[in-house]
């Protein structure tokens, strides 16, 4: 394994092995609010529609105050970059996971 070929890709942004890597299919996904239903839709690498789904939500969290972290949902259409038309539906949420850390000092017993 040559590690000096591992990279970001600069199209998915995957790190991988560039002389072997396939960028995972594109997608169109588009946040579906109230009257904003034809929001510019965002290209996103996923391997499924699924994936697609949770991409954009991790994406789009971070632009605001984590509101997904925050119990929020959002609804959102996700379609093949080539098939526009064939949209699927997705609600996307998240879950704020707990860590903890432990770095070692002097403590009286
Ligand atoms: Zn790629």
């Amino acid at each position: 394994m040559n590690w000096e070929e591992f990279e970001q890709c600069p199209i998915c942004g995957e790190f991988d092995f560039v002389s072997r890597h396939r960028c995972p299919p594109a997608w169109y996904v588009r946040i579906v609010e109230d009257d904003d239903r034809y929001a510019e839709p965002m290209r996103v690498y996923a391997r499924d529609t699924e994936e697609a789904a949770e991409k954009f939500g991790e994406n789009w969290d971070s632009w605001g105050d984590y509101p997904l972290l925050s119990g929020e949902e959002i609804a959102v259409l996700v379609s093949p970059c080539d098939q526009p038309d064939d949209e699927q539906g997705f609600i996307v949420t998240g879950e704020m996971i707990p860590e903890y850390r432990a770095h070692a000092t002097e403590v009286t017993p």
